[in-house]
């Protein structure tokens, strides 16, 4: 069988994983980027593409295949062209409009007993420090921070200006969290029956993580533009709380949107000086902050005494749903 990717974010990984679990795999993969994919020698395929409709076509065309999302797969090739894939996908598809609609989103979090940060529906109901998010993964570009109504205000000229957004009411605005970002990574097993918490990590941000290295009179504006990820492990006292909304997370995905999540999904979460975990976001695929843990991290180990990447424990789990006839409940 053959496990394919689209090229980018996390495909290292999910192939150098799928391989490790003794499976065929594949990548599609644009030409720009053919020769950098070539150099690894555990991917077996080359589905090379010049245009998105071209590698949606690509990927339709494997047989006896499954294919794993990542994060960037929407904003690589559009939700359109990702309802027009057929082959199987592993994971919950019914969970990707979800996770584009940031009002959605939320929703499925307070529904899970989650706490949330504050949400304000316009710039004129802000009355404390918020910051505020431009719709769709675009790697934190564009957003800012603002201490009151006026500066969210201007904030916004300023990305109409820029042409950053069309449509005002597109915007997230949200209380701003203060803390340390956290963020969650797990993977629900249908076939097993379990959340297994597989990591966590923070995100590494230009400039916001930057901004501490210049005394505080020469600071610009942080801008949350990703640029890597740095690994962390949480005092273990807040593991309970954490795992209770993974597992609250799973169900309430299973009631609302059938059949749930499955395989990996992060919260991503700021922790604050009274140790509550606030959740700003999920993912319900994999993230790229799991791209530390290629040989496994600190809680994989508490699972599985081999070392198991995100990557390869979703082939694991493909394979325990082959092995037992059970390949429908972890594709969709
Ligand atoms: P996001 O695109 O929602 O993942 O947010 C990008 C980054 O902005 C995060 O990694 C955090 O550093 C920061 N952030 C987002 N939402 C909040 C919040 N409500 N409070 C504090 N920081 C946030």
């Amino acid at each position: 069988m053959l496990l394919l990717t689209l090229a980018s974010h996390s495909s290292l990984q999910i192939l150098h994983g799928a391989k490790r679990e003794g499976f065929e795999t594949g990548i599609v993969v644009s030409t720009k980027r053919e020769s950098f994919y070539r150099r690894f020698s555990f991917i077996d395929n080359f589905y090379v593409y010049s245009d998105e409709d071209q590698a949606v076509d690509k990927i339709n065309s494997t047989s006896n295949s499954i294919f794993v999302p990542h994060g960037s797969l929407i904003e690589y090739i559009g939700m359109e062209r990702v309802s027009r894939i057929r082959t199987p996908i592993f994971g919950n598809r019914n969970l990707f409009p979800w996770e584009s609609n940031q009002t959605k989103k939320m929703k499925l979090l307070e529904l899970s007993n989650i706490k949330t940060p504050m949400k304000f529906e316009s710039p004129e109901d802000v009355d404390r420090m918020v910051i505020v998010k431009l719709p769709g993964a675009k790697g934190g570009r564009g957003y800012f921070i603002a201490r009151n109504k006026q500066e969210v205000k201007e904030g916004i000229k300023r990305l109409l200006e820029k042409r950053l957004i069309n449509n005002v009411e597109d915007l997230i605005i949200q209380e701003y969290v203060v803390g340390i970002p956290m963020y969650f990574q797990f993977f629900y097993s249908p076939v097993l029956q379990r959340v297994e918490m597989t990591g966590i990590d923070i995100r590494y941000e230009t400039n916001v993580d930057g901004l501490r290295r210049l005394p505080s009179d020469l600071r610009v504006e942080p801008t949350f533009v990703v640029a890597g990820n740095i690994p962390a492990v949480a005092r273990e006292s807040l593991l309970p709380s954490v795992y209770e909304y993974a597992e609250n997370f799973v169900r309430t995905t299973r009631d609302i949107v059938p059949p749930g999540a499955i395989g990996p999904f992060c919260l991503e979460s700021v922790v604050t000086d009274t140790l509550d975990v606030v959740v700003f976001e999920f993912s319900g695929r994999i993230v790229a902050g799991t791209n530390l843990y290629v040989d496994g991290s600190p809680y994989s180990w508490l699972y599985w005494d081999e070392p198991m990447s995100v990557g390869r424990r979703i082939g694991r789990e493909i394979n325990l749903a082959l092995q037992k006839n059970r390949l429908n409940e972890v594709t969709t």
